[in-house]
């Protein structure tokens, strides 16, 4: 969901450990320069702007972190799995470059979140849930991110069904279009533009890696157990997630 245009605002992609004096590949660190160690911090009036929008920033994560029911199920279901996530520690409020909202760090387990392209909570929850659903892979398969790019598109396919990415274009579509045929061409268009923003593959390496996993990765909806296609559902999905856990602990 993109408040300028068709600009895939989430391009959110987990990223390698910097290379060393690595011109030649590039992962997309490029697009996350306060990643860059070269990057100095500045005292500056642009400086003193960007400490609003880092306190902004982070303030809008706390309230996505305990008001979402989607982070909340992610939470939960990473705590389970043995990876909790803790906000001070798997999160960073950063500047980023372009029209990038996110990121998932996989060399330090971070979520990037970008202070300067996040302006409204509700885009900070659907990017806090598309990186939740990176690590929550990250988190229970040995994803490899980087040689493996089928891995990053299965993830790529499923943070985009999972976190709501497509469900505001399903609202305002849904008289046009098929729903269903609809929500699958948008989480396909999103994975393979995800994929294109991160890594130098060809558009048709790409589609070839989306399509080759998609029919698994679309139907594979842990942990919510299906597609939350709003807020109610990913609180009913919570519900479940809570008592399916409740169950098992009294076994
Ligand atoms: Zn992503």
């Amino acid at each position: 969901m993109s408040a300028r245009g068709s600009e895939p605002m989430d391009r959110s992609e987990p990223r390698p450990p910097p290379q060393e004096g690595a011109e030649g590949e590039d992962f997309g660190y490029r697009l996350f320069p306060e990643r860059r160690s070269e990057a100095k911090p500045q005292r500056s009036f642009l400086a003193t702007s960007l400490l609003t929008f880092n306190h902004k920033c982070q303030v809008m994560l706390k309230i996505a972190l305990n008001t979402s029911p989607y982070a909340q199920l992610l939470l939960d279901a990473m705590k389970q799995s043995g990876c909790t996530v803790h906000e001070d520690r798997h999160f960073a409020c950063e500047d980023c470059d372009g029209c990038v909202s996110g990121g998932f760090d996989s060399a330090t387990s971070q979520i990037v979140l970008c202070q300067n392209n996040i302006h409204q909570q509700s885009h900070m929850n659907r990017v806090v849930t598309h990186e939740l659903i990176h690590a929550f892979d990250h988190c229970r398969a040995h994803v490899d991110w980087f040689s493996n790019v089928k891995h990053l598109a299965c993830s790529e396919i499923r943070a985009a069904n999972l976190s709501g990415d497509c469900s505001l274009i399903n609202e305002m579509t849904r008289f046009k279009f098929g729903l269903k045929q609809h929500h699958q061409t948008c989480v396909r268009d999103r994975a393979i533009r995800s994929i294109l923003a991160v890594r130098k593959v060809s558009k048709e390496t790409a589609e070839k890696a989306v399509d080759g996993v998609f029919d698994s990765c679309f139907n594979d909806h842990e942990p919510f157990g299906r597609v939350p296609h709003s807020k109610s559902d990913a609180k009913y999905a919570y519900r479940n997630f809570q008592n399916r856990d409740r169950y098992y602990a009294n076994l």
